[in-house]
């Protein structure tokens, strides 16, 4: 790379800008071949994981879910859920009714979960989820209920059963001690007794991959994967229990949630990744840990993207060498911002605005190779994330036995939803990587509460004692 400004000072023109871009982050640009490579290995970690001998080694874990069975319309009554984990902390009411047909209603509302709680004690982070959920019952006039509630915690967590969660690791922005190692419903259960002004009977603990499969589920009988790109990526998706060694029995199929955002973590990604991803895992709550989803999730990618503009500023390839200290600062570059810079009309106003208020006094041709950065990164995600979703769809053909798969992916997530580009290129690359499935990609528009109600659901009439 030489310079990307002439001398004296007029546009370059596009297309010699995102040339020169393209071979400056050459690193970050896969062939099909490469993605397909990945897939090939992604489709070795997920059969680790579910190997009885390999499980306990296994980088993605592929945790039994204890959840049997997508949502078949006959689920009703009345639910608290929970959903903590994601970009906000909700708690909803779900009221499944059948009157005809099947209908839900919904009443939500978000909670703070501010950093000091979520990486302070855990006694605390509990003591604030239950202090949410009382105000939450309180203004619901339900204090005096015994409602069943299902609890969607995003994090990778071993069931031995739906109602009993064990947090591996914590992930993205939390780290709350002495939660490790513990079963979170015992966790908030406790937090709930100890306050005594309300109960509550939590029937299932979900991933919100699998709430998201679930909620999509109910509109579509054919979705059995479920994933979500936001703050933190992972699927989820249905195997057949008899590929399950770490369950018993081999007749129907079970939910697996992948965890596939540690993908990597054993060195296996070693290969393509690059000085940015490593210095983002260097300055992460995690290090080490979950290296594919900080290639590829919203929590990571601003500031992917920031990274990569201060080197080239450095090397005086972006804003004639200047570097402001709010360019150096970590987090001033959100993944939002990539977001917006990448809208086909407003794009290059926003990249204006956006490097304007970093100080770094942009010229037109700094906007568009910005742009350019932002598009590489984006779409290095949606790469990314289109191979280890080929790999979990080639399975679930294979499965079948079938030389075609239709099927329906439910999805969820921030990034996935709110990025102006990123939905059409997933979709556009999984189609080629995977050519003989017909995919169907269902957002899901109500986030994953109405999944853990159905699971609720499930899992109290299993349970005739609880029933509301
Ligand atoms: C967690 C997953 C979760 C995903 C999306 C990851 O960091 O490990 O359990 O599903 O984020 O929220
Ligand atoms: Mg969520």
């Amino acid at each position: 790379v030489d310079f990307i400004l002439s001398e004296d000072g007029s546009g370059k023109g596009a297309a010699l800008i995102t040339a020169v871009i393209d071979k400056y982050l050459y690193a970050m640009r896969f062939s099909d071949e490469t993605l397909r490579d990945i897939m090939a290995r992604f489709r070795r970690e997920m059969e680790n994981g579910l190997g009885r001998d390999t499980n306990p080694t296994a980088t993605v874990k592929m945790l039994p879910t204890f959840v049997r069975s997508i949502p078949d319309g006959s689920e009703k009554g009345d639910f608290i859920a929970l959903d903590l984990g994601g970009s906000n902390f909700r708690i909803l009411r779900v009221k499944v009714s059948h009157e005809k047909k099947q209908t839900v209603q919904m009443e939500n509302q978000i909670y703070e979960t501010p950093e000091d709680i979520i990486q302070g004690s855990g006694s605390r982070l509990f003591d604030h989820v239950a202090e949410c959920l009382g105000d939450f019952m309180e203004k619901q006039k339900i204090k005096d209920k015994k409602l069943p509630m299902g609890f969607t915690f995003s994090f990778p967590c071993a069931h031995s059963k739906l109602d009993e969660a064990v947090l591996l690791t914590w992930t993205k922005r939390f780290k709350a001690s002495g939660v490790e190692g513990m079963d979170v419903v015992k966790l908030l259960n406790k937090a709930i007794k100890k306050r005594g002004d309300y109960d509550a009977d939590i029937m299932a603990v979900v991933n919100d991959t699998v709430g998201t499969m679930m909620t999509c589920g109910f509109d579509d009988q054919r979705c059995e994967v479920g994933i979500i790109i936001g703050t933190g990526t992972n699927a989820c998706y249905m195997e057949e229990l008899r590929h399950i060694d770490m369950v018993e029995g081999d007749e129907g199929r079970m939910c697996i949630n992948t965890e596939w955002g540690a993908f990597g973590d054993d060195g296996t990604l070693e290969d393509i990744r690059t000085e940015f991803d490593r210095e983002i895992d260097r300055g992460s709550l995690n290090p080490g840990k979950q290296l594919f989803e900080k290639m590829v999730s919203g929590m990571y990618m601003g500031e992917l993207v920031r990274l990569i503009l201060v080197k080239m500023a450095k090397e005086g390839l972006l804003f004639e060498g200047r570097i402001t200290p709010e360019l150096l600062t970590k987090g001033t570059f959100e993944t939002k911002h990539v977001s917006a810079i990448e809208k086909s009309k407003e794009g290059l106003t926003k990249a204006k605005e956006i490097l304007t208020r970093l100080g770094v006094e942009p010229s037109e041709d700094d906007c568009i190779a910005v742009q350019h950065v932002c598009t590489i990164v984006s779409f290095r995600s949606a790469n990314l994330i289109a191979a280890t979703l080929g790999a979990i769809l080639t399975r679930v053909k294979d499965n079948k036995n079938s030389p075609r798969l239709r099927t329906t992916v439910g999805i969820d997530g921030s990034l996935y939803k709110m990025h102006p580009q990123y939905a059409r290129r997933l979709h556009k690359t999984v189609r080629r990587l995977v050519p003989e499935s017909d995919v169907r990609f269902l957002l899901s528009e109500s986030g994953s509460g109405k999944g853990a109600a159905m699971v609720t659901a499930w899992a109290s009439r299993k349970c005739p004692s609880a029933c509301p």
